[in-house]
């Protein structure tokens, strides 16, 4: 199993996309307050479709990149996010072909992070997605598995890595892009139990996760999905 997992995070040089998953507050929709929920009760109904047939393309191969890189396959879906953009996971399994949980991205977040995307190439919802597989990772080799601050710094070193692996086929100039987007949805409440780090933290864990990426890939040697665990947990320890 582990070496299934290790080869597949080793296959850097083929061409995927990437997504991440990143959340803000939601002060209506709320199950929490971290991105990090039970279950999906309070987020109303989900969806397979966005209703944009291009979208829907994109999404859905991101998704099978994830799958492929992080080694969890959760069951992904859309949901009505309001005025609240968000994105969710959830260790809760409601169908048994998907055994790592489910991943809810908000339809008004999407629309969010295109409208402020300098490239017009929405990248930082690959990492808002990626991050929502690093709580799959997280939950499934029991590394934080709980709410908290620090399960979603972790989630945000993993999504870094996967930064890196895009910018290898996207290309280093989108990177600026998705480091942005992560600061302006840090949160600085540090009393608010809802508090899930503050916007230089999250910026931190992301530039800790692409680096960790790039030296390893850098120098022709690579690494496994675990080693990239090792690596999270021991930053993400230091806050
Ligand atoms: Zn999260």
């Amino acid at each position: 199993m582990k070496s299934n997992l290790n080869s597949k995070f080793l296959l850097f040089i083929v061409v995927f996309a990437i997504s991440g998953c990143i959340e803000e507050d939601l002060p209506t929709k709320s199950t929490s307050g971290y991105c990090f929920a039970s279950n999906f009760g309070q987020l109303g109904q989900l969806y397979k479709t966005s209703g944009n047939q291009q979208l829907d393309f994109w999404h859905y191969g991101e998704y099978n990149n994830l799958i492929q890189r992080f080694g969890v396959k959760p069951d992904i879906f859309f949901y009505d996010d309001g005025n609240s953009p968000n994105a969710y996971f959830t260790p809760q399994i409601s169908n048994n072909q998907y055994p790592d949980g489910q991943v809810a991205i908000g339809l008004s977040w999407i629309k969010k992070e295109f409208a402020n995307s300098p490239t017009n190439s929405g990248v930082s919802i690959a990492i808002i997605m990626a991050h929502e597989f690093g709580h799959c990772v997280d939950v499934k080799y029991s590394v934080y598995n709980t709410q908290s601050y620090k399960s979603e710094l972790f989630a945000d070193y993993l999504a870094g890595c996967y930064l890196h692996l895009k910018s290898m086929t996207i290309g280093e100039q989108y990177v600026r892009e998705v480091a942005n987007s992560f600061y302006s949805i840090g949160d600085y409440a540090f009393n608010d139990p809802r508090h899930h780090g503050t916007p230089s933290q999250r910026v931190a864990c992301l530039m800790a996760g692409y680096n960790f990426s790039k030296s390893r890939v850098g120098i022709g040697i690579g690494y496994s999905l675990l080693d990239a665990v090792s690596n999270a947990k021991n930053y993400v320890g230091q806050f």
